[in-house]
């Protein structure tokens, strides 16, 4: 089962963890991904020149960064309001599949 396309559900000694292609544990199944990433936040111009290129959003928004704490595989970005909790777009159901919330 994947999380992702760099992270996927394995056994370790009898635990079910999120595993990085690279080989590095980010820790229990039962996490977001991303909670157990490295995390980077900056402005939304960060995400390119067509990003609110005439700060209409009044800094409102911001880019987040999740990558792997050991290769620096990014893993997913996602821009929201400053004060949003982090946005948990997948969750695995450990009985069955992935549960992409955000088609659900
Ligand atoms: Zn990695």
């Amino acid at each position: 089962m994947k999380a992702n396309a760099y992270v996927q559900v394995t056994d370790q000694e009898g635990r079910l963890v999120l595993r990085c292609r690279c080989g590095h544990v980010l820790g229990p199944a039962s996490e977001s991904y991303k909670r157990l990433s490295n995390e980077t936040r900056r402005p939304i111009q960060a995400a390119g020149s067509c990003a609110d290129p005439y700060s209409i959003g009044e800094g409102r928004f911001e880019l987040r960064e999740y990558a792997c704490p050991a290769c620096l595989v990014l893993y997913e970005t996602e821009v929201a309001l400053k004060d949003d909790p982090i946005l948990d777009d997948v969750l695995l159901d450990l009985e069955g599949e992935a549960v992409d919330r955000a088609q659900a």
